[in-house]
């Protein structure tokens, strides 16, 4: 089916958007002019000062930063002086416990305040922030902490003691744990937060840090290895202030409601850092996602600006829309989603419904912020992830004849899509592990590992991942992760896993799993491989269903064949197997 591209000003309200022409902006627009637009310079930039402190030197201080939504029905929100205040008390409190500029603090904790203090207070005395997912099991904790040496860690009681007290004393560069929500007693050799937080002084030294300082610690996922740790400085403020202006329309005042957990890169460059830089009230919602609820939360709190994801989109297609008819959503001035393909049923839809299509937009963990997005200003074509922002130039790299990676010069040919390296918020680095980050570039391109096609007009279309790694609801995880823990069951001789397609999550994870002799297949070995994988990986990551096989399909370099699983599972042709050795069959 085609769907009709809509039209620029199908929204009513655009006469107030950001900017009114795509082609002139991005010809006339520069870096350096982009840079001038905040206080900071290449030698001194800080995150937190553009953040926060910064509205309150310039006299904004009593509005509203943050507006956190508590499970138990209560509302807290915090004003920019608050904010100042608060994250100057955290930088204190982590200074006097030994934190230098450079250190490392991971949080896990759930959208709380808390979290956001920690992060901004972090950055804002130059130490170097990781957040996790908190619903994260165990075993991918242990393996981010260990491969960013945590010096300190932020957390609840709760998480710490059912998943880090076990082996805490085995990460031997974590020299302080902060709990908050503590019940009685602080377990041992650890820090009350909540209490020590109100002795610190609320003034604070703001770090000297330069634009190419770290800032932000963030992990992705590998096809093969480990997870990486994607390092990021506080230069990418720029960009995330330039990037939010253009993609997402923000403007000083606006309600803003962007639904991703900080433990993701979209939950911190747009859930924290750019809105707050553009002196917007965010909205910060604890609770998980239910349609009644979202709804609710749009209508009561007047949200002028919404950024979700594909997977909670199509939960609220499914959730069906009479419920609607009894919520007023008339302050919606602009809808945006990221995070896996947005199919264009549900631009068409949100069309419909809201009277406005959702923008999609794209971008990574690497990226740093958003590269390729749909407008306010022009036409949407329902499927497209749209044209790069002003300051980013994207292309489509083809095979030469000589097997060399060249921009192709032909329009709508599918290929790797590529950056031209330079934009300010590009990760400098996958911690201590160079290689893997020289293998992203060729010449002044970085390669995204994503395939895509552009059309004549420019528009981006997404075709798939050049790679094994599966989105699952817009949570990237890597094959490699998820198998190393299910074969650490008695049982389980070899695993493999794929994504394969879903209606509502984009992709679900499936396993392959292949057996030890001695072990059947039965329901309870069945069960408990995947409350061993729940245990370890946590709900999110763990497998939804696993099969068995007799032997998983290999290459003659012993190398599990996953395309090929999955080709097989989806009944595509299997594509070139010549280099298969053993076979399932
Ligand atoms: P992450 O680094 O976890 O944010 O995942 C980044 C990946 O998510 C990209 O490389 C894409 O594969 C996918 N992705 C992000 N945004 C989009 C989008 N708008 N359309 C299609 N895929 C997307």
């Amino acid at each position: 089916m085609n769907f009709p591209t809509l039209q620029k000003g199908a929204n009513p309200s655009h006469a107030s958007h950001n900017f009114s022409d795509y082609k002139d902006t991005y010809s006339a627009f520069s870096w350096t002019e982009a840079w001038s637009r905040i206080s900071g310079n290449a030698e001194a930039v800080n995150i937190t000062y553009e953040a926060v402190d910064r509205h309150v030197d310039n006299g904004f201080g009593s509005q509203a930063a943050m507006r956190f939504l508590r499970k138990d029905g209560s509302e807290n929100t915090l004003s920019y002086a608050q904010l100042k205040a608060l994250t100057a008390q955290f930088a204190n409190l982590l200074k006097a416990s030994g934190c230098s500029k450079g250190d490392r603090v991971y949080g896990l904790a759930g959208r709380v305040p808390q979290l956001y203090i920690a992060l901004l207070g972090s950055l804002k005395m130059g130490a170097v922030f990781t957040p996790l997912f908190s619903a994260f099991g165990p075993e991918p904790i242990r393996s981010r902490m260990e491969i960013g040496e945590a010096n300190f860690l932020v957390t609840s009681e709760k998480l710490y003691k059912k998943k880090i007290a076990p082996w805490r004393d085995e990460i031997p560069s974590l020299n302080q744990v902060f709990l908050y929500d503590v019940k009685g007693e602080c377990p041992e050799n650890c820090i009350d937060l909540d209490a020590q937080l109100a002795n610190c002084s609320d003034v604070f030294e703001l770090a000297r840090t330069s634009a190419e300082d770290l800032s932000l610690l963030h992990f992705t996922s590998g096809t093969t290895g480990k997870p990486k740790g994607a390092m990021h400085v506080h230069g990418a403020v720029v960009h995330h202030i330039h990037s939010s202006f253009y993609a997402l329309d923000l403007k000083p005042g606006d309600i803003y409601w962007c639904t991703a957990d900080p433990g993701w890169v979209t939950g911190t460059s747009y859930g924290i850092i750019a809105p707050l830089c553009h002196r917007t009230t965010l909205l910060i919602d604890e609770a998980e996602f239910e349609p009644e609820h979202w709804y609710q939360v749009l209508q009561d709190q007047k949200v002028n600006v919404w950024y979700t994801a594909p997977t909670a989109i199509r939960m609220l297609m499914k959730a069906g829309t009479d419920m609607l008819t009894h919520y007023d959503l008339s302050h919606l001035r602009f809808l945006a989603s990221v995070g896996e393909p947005l199919n264009p049923e549900a631009v068409v839809w949100s069309q419909e419904i809201f009277g406005q299509p959702f923008h999609d937009n794209w971008w990574q963990t690497e990226t740093g912020g958003i590269m390729i997005a749909n407008y306010a200003c022009e036409n949407v074509k329902p499927g497209s992830m749209g044209r790069p922002l002003p300051g980013i130039e994207a292309a489509i790299m083809v095979k030469d004849s000589e097997g060399r990676l060249k921009v192709s010069e032909e329009a709508n040919i599918a290929g790797e899509l590529a950056l031209k390296v330079g934009w300010p918020s590009m990760f400098r680095g996958y911690l201590n592990e160079q290689a893997r980050y020289d293998k992203c570039f060729t010449d002044e391109w970085y390669l995204t590992g994503d395939q895509a096609m552009k059309d004549d007009d420019g528009y981006f279309w997404f075709v798939g991942r050049a790679n094994d790694l599966i989105k699952t609801s817009g949570h990237l995880i890597g094959p490699f992760e998820v198998e190393s823990t299910l074969i650490e069951h008695p049982a389980v001789a070899e695993a493999a896993v794929i994504g394969i397609p879903d209606d509502v999550a984009g992709e679900v994870v499936k396993a392959y799993v292949s057996l030890n002799s001695g072990f059947t297949f039965d329901e309870e070995t069945q069960k408990s491989i995947k409350a061993l994988a729940r245990k370890k990986l946590g709900a999110s990551v763990a497998p939804r269903d696993i099969e068995v096989r007799a032997n998983l399909p290999k290459t003659r370099s012993g190398k599990i064949m996953r395309r090929l699983l999955k080709a097989r599972e989806l009944g595509l042709p299997e594509g070139d197997i010549s280099t298969l050795e053993s076979d399932e069959r």
